[in-house]
């Protein structure tokens, strides 16, 4: 077991202050680490110490390997949080903390990398006997498209190996629209990630999005947390999102969750991760999974009372889950708002000063946000400045706090997307769980043309 006394964060924004919580809570030692632009950010004030590492870009400092590599030797920190994005998946950079005996919190980079790819990802995915959406059995090149969508039955998506961010992804109705799709989603890859593979997958019209929280100790133990549904997405990004998901019942919910779990023990699985399905008819198809802390996970720590960054820092000292499955108890309905400083309608950044800050509070209320009044957002990084998280004994329960806590928020001097969740929280489809992947665009679409 290797005890942990000091965790460098390296991350910004509301994750980092997350993690920095969960350290204190521990009585953990932190360190920040940040860019020029983040000297005056929250998580940098609460932190015990902190190291500049750059300039704003992020390729010189939040994804500076070597930088963050060099403030935990400076600062005899011996072990990294890496939050979500920038490095979290980054197998390399568990590779070279492990070669400086620094303790990664995440899972080993063979898994990162195994789940990293697309292709491998899902083959493993079928190994472990989970199930997943029809389609070829590795690359798609153009000489053997046609004979692979007749096999599968059109419509079809053709999808980049390295993927991410829905970039390189190109749906064929047709065989008329086969090849220019492969061609498209060819050269759409190899510019996003510098490799043109592509494969084939059955596009599903009408799916949801759920997706399955675990959490292994690496040693064969797994559990998993239930499902979180992120339907209401935008260009592929979550918006909203609530757990449990209003299309599943008891039943379906243990059951994916046990193939999930039991798919993790036999991977001897470390951290936390998330197992992400497509979800039609019935039926659960795995498109991806991601190999850390999820920005929406405060839903499940609400619905479970388990606070995951605890269970991972306990994982990566050799701790062991402070939970078995039977002890994981579900208690009602929590839905987490994304608040981003973009206009609510057209979604263009609002970065600036936030002149008047005032979080809502009362039963069942969380923010996770590292603003203040007087903060001055910098253009440089992703736009989440905050998330909502609400809870309640139903979903009812939960949607009403929701409404309230919404008029309680008040965020000035800056655009935020908090004016959609009202327009959300009020609407007969949402008020009835009745949506899918395509519903949040059909409705921004519908309403900004009235
Ligand atoms: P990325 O890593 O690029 O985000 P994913 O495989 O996670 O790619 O897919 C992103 C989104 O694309 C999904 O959330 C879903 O909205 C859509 N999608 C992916 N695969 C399919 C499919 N087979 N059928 C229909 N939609 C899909």
């Amino acid at each position: 077991m290797t005890a942990i006394s000091k965790i460098l964060i390296a991350n910004r924004g509301e994750i980092a202050l997350r993690v920095l919580r969960a350290c204190k809570e521990l009585g953990i030692a932190t360190v920040a680490v940040h860019s020029t632009a983040d000297a005056n950010a929250m998580h940098v004030r609460l932190a015990d110490e902190s190291v500049c590492i750059g300039p704003p870009p992020s390729r010189d400092s939040y994804l500076n390997i070597h930088q963050i590599v060099a403030a935990c030797e400076i600062t005899g920190a011996d072990a990294v949080h890496p939050g979500y994005g920038f490095l979290s998946e980054n197998a390399k950079f568990a590779d070279i903390l492990d070669a400086h005996g620094i303790t990664f919190i995440g899972p080993t980079a063979e898994h990162i990398r195994l789940m990293g790819d697309k292709i491998t990802a899902k083959k493993t995915a079928v190994e472990l006997g989970i199930p997943v959406v029809p389609g070829s059995d590795g690359e798609v090149l153009p000489e053997n498209a046609l004979e692979i969508a007749r096999q599968i039955g059109f419509p079809v998506l053709i999808k980049a190996t390295a993927g991410g961010g829905g970039r390189g992804m190109k749906v064929a109705k047709t065989e008329e629209e086969l090849e220019e799709a492969v061609s498209t989603a060819r050269s759409e890859a190899l510019a996003a990630f510098g490799n043109d593979a592509v494969y084939m997958e059955k596009y599903l019209g009408k799916p949801r999005h759920i997706e399955v929280q675990v959490v292994g100790d690496g040693a064969g133990n797994a559990i998993h947390l239930g499902e979180r549904d992120c339907s209401l997405q935008r260009r592929h990004q979550k918006v909203w999102e609530e757990a449990n998901s209003p299309a599943l019942n008891v039943e379906q919910r243990m059951k994916i969750g046990q193939i999930c779990a039991d798919a993790m023990k036999k991977m001897k699985y470390r951290g936390a991760g998330t197992i992400e399905f497509l979800y039609e008819n019935g039926e659960f198809f795995f498109i991806e999974m991601n190999t850390r802390l999820q920005v929406e996970h405060p839903i499940t720590e609400a619905i479970t009372g388990i606070d995951l960054v605890h269970e991972q820092i306990r994982v990566a000292s050799g701790a062991g889950l402070s939970v078995t499955q039977d002890q994981v108890v579900f208690s009602g309905h929590a839905i987490e708002c994304r608040i981003n400083a973009e206009d609510p309608r057209t979604f263009v950044p609002s970065p600036g000063t936030i002149t008047h800050f005032h979080a809502p509070g009362g039963l069942g209320v969380r923010v996770d946000s590292g603003v203040y009044a007087g903060y001055k957002i910098p253009p440089y990084y992703d736009s989440l400045i905050g998330k909502l998280i609400v809870h309640g004994r139903t979903r009812v329960e939960c949607m009403m706090r929701l409404r309230r806590v919404l008029d309680e928020f008040v965020v000035d001097g800056i655009k935020t997307t908090l004016p959609l969740f009202q327009d959300l929280v009020s609407n007969q489809d949402i008020a009835n769980g009745d949506y899918d992947i395509h519903w949040l665009e059909n409705y921004l679409a519908e309403t900004s043309a009235t």
